[in-house]
């Protein structure tokens, strides 16, 4: 059928001229004379173009196009105006009157079909796209509509969904210009097709239709994946019979779609007139379905995007708590090397846990796992692993988690860490661990970071998770984040924890530990030798404490030992190093001190701890004496040992001398 052109103009020469170029480009022309006859000609011819002379009389140019602009019908049709006016005067009327473009007169009588050509061209192109761009703005409102709220449900049956599927499948009768369309869904289950939203079909048939795939057309689309376009369905034997009855359509367009995980199909049918579809058709109705997966793959990526964002932000958090953390430890770590005031580590003692679990909690925050452990490992391949359990689990549970992480660290690091080295603490978090419940395979997911600082191995941080899969690549991203910039501050608090331990035994008196003692004099050995200077030695052991123990009680015996450090710690300088070793007996370290002023030294302590009133539950105040040993680097040792041995049998001897003396070596 030729496209029509209805002409509303007086003047026969440009008619004449239109006429010419408009036949050439296939058009059917009607010219008008008047305004109401050009109306009563465009609504009964429908015509594809409208030729308007604003000078046309009995109706306005202004009017014309507001009652063709105002129907629906005749909306789409450009209308072109026939103006000789100026052309920015004609721009600002033909756009209020809602005009779609002009030709200015008079017209080039050479070239009038290139002119025509290149005007329809230009702004039929523009009318079908605008119109369409409307169209399918709205509809892909509506699809913005469907994944938002899906994204809310994560269910395509909820009312929501349901009520928006309903507009999408309007939506696309509309564009299609179609009167019948159903939008079916697959259970996923029974791979039967169920009609969830439909135009212009009978309520039964959409409550009563249920297909298989593979039956029927919607069913064969669904089960092949593949679009089809049924032109006539009288003569496709595939589907004539099983649909004739059911449907009364005559032409069908059917469409795989996919809404999220869930296949579904779209239908569009024509009750009355075969081959009411082309493939245009089918690509048109293509274009919206993949706009629809489109809309839904997008909607997942920025849901993603959203989650990594405030993880991100969390992890900012976290790494200002480890900066802190670490801050406050290279702090704390300074102080208790250079000072001897050893207290202050054994109050660090919380802080050290804290570390530990600090990266755990942040672990927790930002992955979700069923078990989180931290391994630590000494030299000694002594480990402690801290877990944290999210989700009720079973002691066995426990222990499987604990031997998969030693598993994983021992072939990590290719090394032979045993079960029963390691001692396991909870961290206290929201686990509880039940009896009797169901076991499931915890270890189903599982992802271990090393934790290693230089080339020395620390630990192993690690989670799991009863389901399979269950850490996503970010997840799996930020856990390893955690783990490394987690090995400054585990590294100091391991250091920390371990220079606590060094002083351990001092928890009562503040004084440095045995261990210490012996590293310092290793040290002072080495520096006396270099320097060419003596070392005092002083080993001292308090007479008869048992029995001040039994006399007073314990609590009353610990009293004196702190009392007695402080004595010692008076008489001594900053840079000798006091030692406690062991119950009742004391160690002191004089660098660049001699033999004489060693013994010098150990007779004073001997001589005010002979007179000191040592404090005493009862009015008498306790009274005590001490024996000594002294030694000297290099007159009576050169090596460690030696000092220790020598130092040892000299306080030996004066307890064998009767006690409250002080023996040379
Ligand atoms: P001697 O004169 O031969 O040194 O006799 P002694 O009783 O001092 O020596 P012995 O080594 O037989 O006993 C040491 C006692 O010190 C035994 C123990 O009860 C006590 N002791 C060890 N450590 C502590 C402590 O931390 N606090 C208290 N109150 N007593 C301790
Ligand atoms: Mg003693
Ligand atoms: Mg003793």
């Amino acid at each position: 059928m030729k496209s029509k052109a209805v002409i509303f103009e007086n003047d026969i020469d440009t008619v004449n001229l239109l006429n010419k170029g408009l036949e050439g480009l296939g058009f059917e022309t009607i010219s008008v004379s008047s305004g109401l006859e050009g109306l009563e000609t465009v609504y009964k011819v429908k015509p594809q173009l409208i030729f308007l002379n604003p000078a046309i009389g009995d109706i306005s140019d202004y009017q014309i196009c507001k009652l063709l602009k105002n129907k629906e019908e005749y909306r789409d049709i450009p209308i072109i105006i026939l103006t000789d006016k100026p052309k920015d005067r004609l721009k600002f009327w033909s756009i209020k009157a809602g005009a779609d473009d002009y030709l200015l007169k008079p017209l080039e009588k050479e070239n009038i079909g290139e002119q025509l050509k290149d005007l329809i061209s230009h702004f039929s192109k523009n009318i079908n796209f605008s119109s369409f761009l409307d169209k399918t703005k709205k509809f892909n409102e509506i699809i913005n509509n469907l994944t938002r709220a899906y994204q809310e449900s994560s269910d395509l049956n909820s009312l929501v969904v349901q009520k928006i599927f309903q507009q999408l499948i309007e939506a696309m009768t509309v564009i299609l210009k179609s009167e019948l369309g159903s939008l079916m869904l697959a259970d996923k289950d029974s791979n039967v097709l169920i009609i969830k939203a439909a135009t212009g079909l009978n309520e039964n048939i959409v409550l009563d239709t249920k297909i298989r795939f593979g039956e029927g057309i919607s069913g064969w689309v669904a089960q092949q994946n593949y679009p089809l376009l049924v032109c006539d369905i009288e003569k496709d034997g595939r589907f004539y019979k099983e649909n004739n009855d059911k449907y009364y359509t005559k032409s069908f367009l059917s469409v795989p779609v996919k809404f999220a995980d869930t296949m579904g199909v779209i239908n569009i049918n024509n009750k009355i007139n075969k081959e009411a579809y082309n493939t245009d058709d089918l690509n048109l109705l293509m274009i919206l379905v993949n706009q629809i997966s489109f809309g839904f793959q997008s909607s997942k990526l920025c849901a993603r995007l959203d989650g990594t964002e405030k993880r991100l932000k969390k992890l900012e958090g976290a790494n200002k708590i480890l900066i802190e953390a670490n801050q406050f430890l290279d702090k704390e770590l300074y102080e208790t090397t250079i000072s001897d005031e050893v207290n202050k580590i054994v109050t660090a003692d919380l802080n050290y846990r804290q570390t530990i679990n600090a990266v755990i909690e942040i672990v927790e925050q930002l992955v979700d796992f069923h078990f989180c452990g931290l391994l630590l490992v000494d030299e000694k391949s002594q480990g402690e692993l801290i877990i944290s359990i999210k989700y009720p689990a079973t002691e066995a549970e426990v222990k499987k988690f604990k031997l998969k992480i030693i598993d994983s660290f021992n072939k990590l690091t290719h090394k032979m860490l045993s079960k029963d080295k390691v001692t396991l603490n909870r961290f206290d978090g929201p686990a509880i661990v039940t009896e009797g419940f169901k076991e499931e395979d915890i270890v189903s997911s599982f992802q271990a970071e090393l934790l290693h600082n230089a080339d020395k191995v620390m630990g192993l941080l690690a989670m799991s998770h009863s389901k399979k899969d269950a850490f996503a690549e970010e997840d799996l991203k930020l856990f390893s984040i955690v783990a490394q910039r987690s090995i400054p501050a585990i590294n100091n608090a391991a250091l920390h924890k371990r220079i606590k331990e060094l002083s351990n035994r001092d928890g009562l008196t503040g004084l440095y530990g045995y261990r210490y003692l012996k590293e310092q004099i290793d040290k002072e050995l080495k520096r006396a030798e270099r320097y060419q200077e003596p070392l005092g030695f002083i080993m001292l052991d308090i007479d008869g404490f048992k029995k001040i123990n039994d006399t007073h009680g314990h609590p009353q015996g610990d009293i004196v030992l702190k009392e007695l450090s402080s004595i010692l710690k008076e008489i001594c300088r900053n840079v000798d190093v006091v030692a406690r070793c062991g119950g009742e007996e004391f160690m002191i370290l004089l660098p660049e001190t001699d033999k004489d002023g060693t013994f010098y030294l150990a007779e004073r302590m001997r001589r005010v701890v002979k007179n000191y009133d040592f404090s005493s539950s009862t009015d008498e105040p306790i009274k005590l004496t001490v024996s000594l040993g002294v030694a000297n680097y290099p007159t009576s040792a050169t090596s460690k040992s030696e000092l220790l041995k020598k130092v040892d049998t000299a306080l030996y001897q004066a307890k064998e001398e009767g006690k409250n003396a002080t023996c040379q070596a």
